[in-house]
């Protein structure tokens, strides 16, 4: 599963009170013939159900997943007779038990299910979603909404095979895992679908989509592709098409086993959120795969093809090879997360996406820095529980941590052990230890002692170092101790220990070397061969976890040490820096100099990473009296390199040079507030909406929000107004979100209300997060926020969004009495969220407002140095050797 690009954190089903708890077992399912009549005018399906299955323990009644299903009747076929069933349904469990008059024996057995589900609006089980005033049928079994759906074994280990068919009004198609392989008119004015079997799987990788979807066709390696979507957005998914061959063919090649099935579906579909990997039927948000290749930015597509990569991959991790438990989720998620990339890079090298690796490593080392963090492996049980570990830990931890140990291991080494693991455990389950005994077996590295210490407790190591040089060779000392982004518990932190693979970079005699090595001890030395003149203990940006360096500290750095350090390396160690100053070791002149003295770097990753924490700074640290100064720091700094690159686009630009403009574009006209480029975001804005394609599509994202931060009336209906018309996803989700950028509090408060109204879908209730992230209007969002709280439960069916809108409450509050609001909120809604995520939401208010508090001083003083000293880039000053022998930089 993939979640929006808009949303960071995980988005919980949300059911208050409701418990999803374990079958009792004794059953074990090995088929299901399940028969849907999909009937549009009721909002309604009816259910025909045989699962055939195996008594493993003699028992007169049978127990298994239900919910929200209307039963008829059932029947249990064992030993020869059949029995109709007493059913009992126990809601709180989400179970129905089946009890019979005479026992079942051990052996084979059949119940047969007739039943009336419904398409509700809560996008889970199946749901209706509507387009142009008709109906859709749309699936979404993940995490535990299988259940929803027909009655099964609702837990990823009861794999069985699947006969599915659909009874659908005659003008609609039906798309499931497997093909089509016969389609008969009837009954009456409907036809009747039957797919062919499906693979062994678990439950909640069941798909069904019926309406009039449009499909385009091509193939790859002998599989058949279909990209479908609602008529009349045909042309949106060539992009798809291509990138979906390009990964799937590269995957074909990868793994030791090949695509399983003879198709592969992707469907766009009106209402969702994100997307969900299915076997053979992965069915997106239209904004998740549908794109116009010719005016879409960068990002955008990056994006799209991101999500084909995520969802493909698990058609053999999730799929093929499923986790026992949700417990670990990481195995599917976080493996999505780590391959995703491969096959882009070979894709499209012009993309830069070793980068974003680099980029996403950072954003998981963040949010893993806080105290209320979870393990990678959690235990969890209930339906809220199992919704809540779809975070960021499962997804961006996970998929960091598996790229160290691929950087340690070694390309070839690391894809040997997945294949084993894979061939090992096809159409079956696993857990953690079969993969890491997988692995430690085929690269004969301790990779079982290493992943216990990632997986099994929380938080990062943080690696402090010292060096020695002595005739010719020197002396790395590294101690670990756990890091925390307070400093209060980043000194107190002691006890934990991890096993860590660290890659070193060196820049002496042999400029620019390299080495890995494997740290085991809280206290470890390690030799090399040379006395560098500096040393990067984090090469590549590859390794999961924090870094500083005792001794001598300069944060200005020579020319050629900056040239030697590889964009990934920048990108990691001003990340770091961010992080020292978050633990108190340096302060915030210290990383705004560091991020000036990369503001060359290739890419566009870098600066991007670096204006987002200078919007934290502006919005937390910047008092009013310095708000000139940080302006005209910010637009002294990079306004010449946007002058150099020029504000309008030139058909010879590269995409990089595209997406560098971009970003520069943003940081000056949102943090800098420069009037030339806000003029110019203006005009651009205008200019689009006369001719959509005369604008850059990258450069179109940030004049879109520049514009409306600094936007009238006027512009805002024109922004509404462009909402009416034939959009692309990307476009429509631009001009939505911009909504919430005006500065007006009369224009907020029209957005909000608005985004309560049925003309917004219910996965667009983010608006309203967006809005409380305008500095200008927070406090009147978060008070509508909580006053219409049981509207916007009702919005969302309780379903998508409901609690994540809350949960944002982190991203943009920072001040004592915005902390003891929430926590008061949580305690009048205390079923809203898990115990632990209402924790870290706590945590990371108080630790910014701390945080504010210390460095606004330190950012005065600065920015006082700065208009007297120049713009704070670079000099070249070296600090003194101090107790080193040599010159010893940190952060490099
Ligand atoms: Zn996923």
């Amino acid at each position: 599963m993939k979640r929006s690009v808009f949303v960071l954190l995980p988005v919980l089903v949300l059911t208050p009170a409701a418990i999803a708890q374990r079958l009792p077992g004794g059953a074990v399912p090995d088929h299901y013939s399940l028969t849907f009549t999909i009937q549009f005018a009721t909002n309604s399906f009816e259910g025909d159900e045989t699962i055939d299955l195996r008594i493993t323990k003699p028992a007169s009644s049978v127990t298994l997943n239900a919910l929200e299903i209307d039963f008829h009747q059932v029947t249990i076929t064992s030993g020869g007779r059949t029995q109709t069933a007493k059913i009992s349904l126990d809601n709180k469990r989400e179970m129905a038990t089946f009890t019979v008059d005479q026992a079942l024996p051990e052996g084979p057995a059949g119940i047969h299910i007739t039943y009336t589900g419904h398409l509700n609006d809560k996008l889970r089980g199946l749901y209706l979603s509507s387009y142009n005033n008709r109906k859709y049928a749309v699936s979404q079994m993940q995490a535990t909404d299988a259940r929803v759906a027909f009655p099964c074994f609702d837990e990823p280990a009861y794999k069985a095979t699947y006969d599915i068919t659909a009874i659908v009004d005659r003008g609609d198609i039906a798309i499931s895992n497997n093909e089509v392989i016969s389609d008969k008119p009837g009954p009456g004015e409907m036809h009747t679908i039957r797919f062919a079997t499906s693979p062994k799987m678990s439950s909640y990788l069941v798909a069904l989509t019926v309406g009039d979807w449009k499909c385009l066709h091509d193939s790859v390696g002998g599989i058949k592709l279909g990209i479908c979507m609602v008529p009349g957005k045909e042309d949106l998914g060539h992009f798809a098409m291509e990138a979906s061959k390009a990964i799937l063919h590269y995957y074909d090649a990868y793994y030791g086993i090949k695509y399983p099935l003879s198709k592969l579906d992707q469907i766009a579909v009106p209402d969702k959120s994100g997307a969900m990997e299915n076997w053979g039927a992965i069915i997106y948000g239209e904004d998740s795969l549908l794109i116009d290749d010719k005016t879409a930015s960068l990002v955008a597509k990056k994006d799209v093809a991101n999500n084909i990569a995520h969802e493909v991959a698990h058609q053999w991790f999730g799929d093929l090879v499923t986790m026992e438990w949700w417990d670990d989720l990481w195995l599917n998620e976080g493996f999505a997360t780590w391959m995703s990339p491969h096959p882009l890079e070979e894709w499209q090298p012009d993309w830069l996406v070793k980068q974003d690796v680099v980029y996403g490593n950072q954003r998981a080392l963040a949010r893993d820095a806080v105290q209320n963090t979870r393990p990678i492996h959690q235990q969890v049980e209930t339906r809220n529980e199992i919704g809540s570990v779809f975070d960021n830990i499962a997804y961006g931890k996970t998929g960091a941590v598996l790229t160290m140990l691929e950087t340690y291991l070694g390309r070839e080494a690391f894809r040997a052990g997945v294949n084993a693991y894979l061939k090992e455990h096809a159409y079956g389950s696993a857990t953690a230890t079969d993969f890491w005994k997988a692995l430690a077996r085929t690269s004969h590295k301790p990779v079982d002692q290493i992943m216990p210490t990632f997986v099994l407790q929380p938080g990062e190591p943080f690696l402090r170092a010292t060096t020695q040089c002595h005739e010719g060779s020197s002396q790395i000392r590294v101690t670990q101790k756990r890091y925390f982004d307070t400093p209060e518990l980043f000194e107190k932190s002691d006890s934990q220990k991890w096993q860590v693979p660290i890659c070193i970079k060196t820049l002496g005699k042999a400029n620019g070397g390299a080495s890995c090595h494997l740290l085991t001890e809280r206290e470890q030395s390690l030799n090399l061969q040379e006395c560098p003149r500096y040393l990067l203990l984090d090469h590549g940006g590859a390794g999961y976890y924090r870094f500083s360096y005792e001794g001598a500290r300069v944060h200005s750095l020579e020319p050629e040490a900056v040239q030697v350090l590889s964009a990934e390396d920048r990108i990691a160690l001003l990340g770091n820096e961010w992080a020292l100053m978050l633990a108190g070791v340096s302060n915030i002149g210290d990383y705004l100099a560091l991020g000036a003295a990369f503001k060359a770097t290739p890419g566009y990753l870098l600066l991007n990473d670096f204006f987002k924490h200078l919007e934290v700074v502006s919005r937390n640290f910047v008092t009013p009296s310095d708000r000139d100064a940080f302006q005209s720091w910010i637009n002294q700094t990079f306004g010449p390199q946007l002058q150099e690159l020029g504000y309008q686009g030139r058909s010879t630009d590269t995409a990089m040079r595209k997406a560098q403009r971009a970003v520069l574009f943003w940081g000056l006209g949102v943090l800098g507030r420069e009037p030339d480029v806000i003029a110019e975001a203006s005009n651009l804005v205008q200019s689009y909406m006369k001719d959509p394609d005369s604008v850059d599509g990258t450069l179109l994202r940030a004049a879109i929000t520049i514009a409306a931060r600094n936007g009238d009336d006027q512009l805002y209906s024109q922004y509404k107004a462009q909402l009416q018309k034939k959009l692309t996803p990307e476009a429509f989700d631009l001009f939505l979100y911009a909504l919430s950028d005006f500065r007006s509090a009369k224009l907020a408060q029209q957005t909000m209300d608005w985004a309560l109204t049925p003309e917004v879908r219910s996965q667009d209730i983010y608006l309203l997060d967006a809005v409380a992230q305008n500095a200008d209007n927070g406090e009147m969002a978060w008070n509508f926020i909580q006053q219409h709280f049981e509207e916007i439960n009702r919005k969302t069916g309780g379903g998508v969004g409901g609690s994540g809108v809350f949960l944002y409450a982190e991203y943009y509050f920072c001040s004592a009495k915005q902390r003891t609001e929430v926590e008061q909120f949580f305690q009048q809604h205390p079923d809203l969220v898990t115990d632990r995520e209402r924790k870290v939401t706590i945590e990371r208010i108080e630790t910014c407002s701390a945080l504010s508090e210390r460095q606004q001083p330190m950012l005065t003083n600065w920015l006082q140095s700065k208009g007297k000293h120049g713009s704070g880039v670079a000099t070249n000053t070296l600090a003194p050797g101090g107790i080193n022998s040599f010159p010893f930089a940190a952060p490099w």
